[in-house]
């Protein structure tokens, strides 16, 4: 079995891994920037290691990383999500330097990675996958051609992109013309290869994706599905298990497409399949994440699964813990993205000292988080800061015990996305179950709001305008 792992990232996800290592036994090792000397995950894991100065390149260096890992007697390394958890070179490293990488192997990430190649695959094993071109685009005119024959709207999708960038909708041929040169740039910039591709725009569709995990010896389950229609810019703010949008039927269908897509890339450790569902309700194959997901709370959630120790005992060689017959669901879960950010300010970052956190707790709650009261938010990093995950029997009762546990959680010193989920909630049409990835977009009004401040923070503000006077 493993006896080490270095933990190659930060923050929650760093802090979640460590968390499972603890549970099985297994030491854990973090790796740190000057930046993240603070941070919550240096200590939550048995060792921790200092890279240096380079706040996001320190993250990204694959030899010294896998140098660290070795040099530190860790036999197995857990790349998280963002950062290198889905660069190849992360894990052939690895596997040269004996270092089992948990997660997918080398070939797979690569195939997966690049979207034109991923759909390809999905094409050969019968998937339907969204309209879209064979190869990349050459040009404008090939790009207009191309529009021509699917009909706009269009979507302009970078090959190898994620994290919801380098994504431009289209919905005649003026906006392809502006759009397109643009796009390549933004995309040139963010992954290092300016291809794009073209797929047609389904239009307001439900992003519903399915969790799966595959282990060395062929057993290949799904832990049913995820609706992460709530979206702003193409990123999940909000994720739900199972989708309240979705029969029983399309459930056990999609769960199947799924396990069939994992299977045609022979594919190991955990990952997700992403579809978009359409009005007229089909689905049709997006992408595959070949990582840890943001959103996995939610599904362990409703199985009872714990999918990271599930990843490392995969990576160990050994055979899944259930197989899907044994996988039940109970209830729902939902899971806020608290992002350090201001919503009535076009979500603006909001870094800063956290001057006081209260986790929510009390049935049915769990929280995912890496901040604690005087800790600093560095600039450098992504926004989101927690994570609330809620479940309940039923949906009514999800909403209602979401919104106790987001006046429950308190975060202040910095701005954050709280009222702004409370505002989602409080929809009828969020209520209602009846929702598309055009939510957030068609309901601008959700982001005006005005704030109770409680007393402590009114005592402090009047405090430090005493201060300030006084020292005029
Ligand atoms: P999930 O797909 O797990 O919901 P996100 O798409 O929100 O996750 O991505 C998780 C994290 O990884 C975010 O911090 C996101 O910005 C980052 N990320 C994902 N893919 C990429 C990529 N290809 N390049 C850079 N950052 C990425
Ligand atoms: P990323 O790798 O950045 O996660 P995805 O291909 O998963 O990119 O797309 C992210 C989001 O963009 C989807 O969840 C969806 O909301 C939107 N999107 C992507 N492709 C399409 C499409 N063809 N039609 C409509 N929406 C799309
Ligand atoms: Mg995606």
């Amino acid at each position: 079995m493993i006896k080490k792992i270095l933990i190659a990232n930060r923050g929650e996800i760093a802090v979640r891994i460590a968390r499972a290592c603890n549970e099985m036994g297994i030491k854990s090792a973090a790796i740190y920037t000057d930046a993240d000397r603070y941070s919550l995950h240096v200590t939550k894991a048995d060792e921790n290691y200092n890279i240096g100065p380079d706040s996001v390149a320190g993250y990204l260096n694959v030899s010294r990383i896998v140098d660290l890992a070795v040099s530190t007697g860790c036999d197995a390394l857990h790349p998280g999500y963002g950062f290198l958890s889905e660069n190849p070179a992360l894990a052939e490293q690895c596997a040269l330097r004996g270092i089992k990488f948990i997660g997918p192997d080398a070939k797979v990430i690569r195939q997966m990675g690049d979207k034109i190649k991923a759909r390809e695959a999905m094409i050969a094993a019968k998937i339907p996958v969204v309209p879209g071109t064979e190869g990349n685009l050459e040009s404008l005119e090939d790009a207009k051609a191309f529009a021509k024959k699917i009909g706009y709207p269009v979507m302009l999708k970078a090959t190898n992109g994620g994290g919801g960038r380098g994504i431009r909708l289209c919905k005649d041929e003026s906006e392809l013309g502006y759009n397109f040169d643009r796009v390549r740039s933004e995309v040139s910039k963010a992954f290092g290869s300016a291809d794009i591709f073209m797929e047609k725009a389904i239009v307001n569709p439900r992003h519903i994706e399915v969790q799966i995990l595959a282990d060395s010896r062929g057993n290949i389950i799904h832990l049913y599905e995820r609706d992460c229609s709530i979206q702003r810019r193409h990123q999940k703010l909000i994720e739900i298990a199972p989708s309240p949008q979705l029969t029983q039927k399309q459930r056990e269908y999609i769960g199947d497409l799924a396990v069939r897509a994992a299977k045609a890339v022979g594919y190991q450790n955990a990952g997700t399949v992403e579809f978009l569902m359409s009005d007229d309700d089909q689905f049709y194959f997006m992408e595959m994440n070949t990582r840890l997901q943001v959103e996995h709370p939610v599904s362990e959630t409703i199985t009872g699964i714990d999918i990271v120790q599930e990843q490392i005992r995969i990576a160990a060689g050994k055979k899944l813990s259930v197989k899907q017959q044994d996988i039940h669901t109970r209830g729902i879960a939902i899971e806020f993205r608290i992002n350090a950010e201001d919503p009535r300010n076009d979500f603006l970052p909001s870094f800063g000292r956290i001057s006081r956190y209260f986790a929510a707790g009390g049935p049915g709650v769990r929280t995912d988080g890496a901040i604690y009261t005087g800790y600093h938010i560095p600039p450098y990093y992504d926004s989101m800061c927690v994570k609330l995950i809620v479940w309940a029997l039923s949906w009514p009762e999800l909403i209602a015990r979401s919104k106790r546990a987001l006046k429950d959680i308190e975060v202040h010193g910095v701005k954050t996305t709280i009222p702004y989920h409370m505002q989602i909630l409080n929809s009828k049409e969020f209520a209602g179950a009846h929702f598309d990835t055009s939510f957030v977009e068609s309901h601008p009004e959700l982001t005006e709001y005005s704030i109770k401040q409680n007393k402590g923070e009114i005592a402090a503000a009047v405090g430090a305008a005493i201060a300030a006077h006084l020292q005029l």
